[in-house]
């Protein structure tokens, strides 16, 4: 069985002041949750702030939304995945549509940051999906196994079940759009078949996969409830605390 994976994408919002309140806010909000698991991925700097509260609680774990693939040395601005283990995070987001879109992030240093991450003990999220125009033409397989394919190519079978893989249309980032339910089960289907092909069915059963695009209360049960769907990556409804609980409370709702 796999355990439903929640995560809080918080972009760059809320200072560690207003982090703080969050956390204590939704955890009087849901109580203990230990049915499904929640990732809270803040900014770089509201993480200390958060490593001492979600200590507390237990089933709350920390994210971050990205890292730079070498230990140390002359990167000015850059994260390393150390960095972010000694502050008691868990998993870090790599290859957002952000990053790749407005960053330049190709495909090589996905594949490089994954392998860094999973090298210092850290848990990816893997985001792939694509854009409009690609699935207009009928290109969204072509496209998620080409990502899938070059993120992964250093990856060892063996370190699958440490991954999260993200499915984000693009489309569905921040628009309002959400992809159906049907579409969602069939793009997660179709990104397991490929994790298959790239180790075998059982270490593909083991994989986690998350939707994520316009994600909210009013459809979190329908796409939870989906075969292949593993949980989601939340990006504007979990900024506000009650939303993101009314999401846990309908992913919780999924299993019943
Ligand atoms: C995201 O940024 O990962 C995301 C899914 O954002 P939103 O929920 O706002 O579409």
């Amino acid at each position: 069985m796999r355990k439903k994976i929640l995560a809080a994408n918080w972009k760059m919002n809320l200072t560690h002041t207003e982090a703080e309140a969050y956390l204590s806010a939704l955890v009087s909000e849901i109580g203990e949750v230990n049915d499904v698991e929640i990732v809270i991925i803040p900014p770089f700097t509201a993480i200390p702030a958060l490593a001492l509260a979600s200590a507390k609680t237990q089933f709350i774990r920390l994210g971050a939304q990205n890292m730079h693939w070498e230990k140390s040395g002359a990167f000015t601005g850059e994260i390393s995945a150390g960095m972010l283990r000694a502050l008691y995070v868990k998993y870090v987001i790599i290859g957002h549509s952000e990053r790749r879109l407005l960053f330049g992030e190709t495909d090589e240093l996905v594949n490089r940051k994954i392998q860094a991450a999973l090298n210092t003990g850290l848990r990816p999220i893997f985001c792939v999906g694509e854009t409009l125009s690609e699935r207009d033409a009928g290109k969204e397989q072509e496209i998620l196994e080409r990502q899938l394919r070059e993120g992964l190519k250093t990856v060892s079978p063996k370190d699958f079940s440490e991954l999260v893989v993200a499915y984000e249309p693009v489309w569905a980032i921040g628009t309002g759009r959400t992809a159906t339910p049907l579409q969602a089960q069939e793009a997660h289907a179709f990104i397991r078949s490929v994790l298959a092909s790239l180790s075998d069915q059982g270490v593909a059963e083991r994989v986690r996969i998350q939707y994520g695009g316009s994600v909210k209360p009013e459809n979190a049960l329908e796409i939870m409830r989906q075969k292949d769907v593993d949980g989601a990556l939340i990006g504007g409804a979990s900024l506000d605390p009650r939303t993101f609980a009314q999401c846990i409370r309908g992913t919780e709702a999924a299993l019943e």
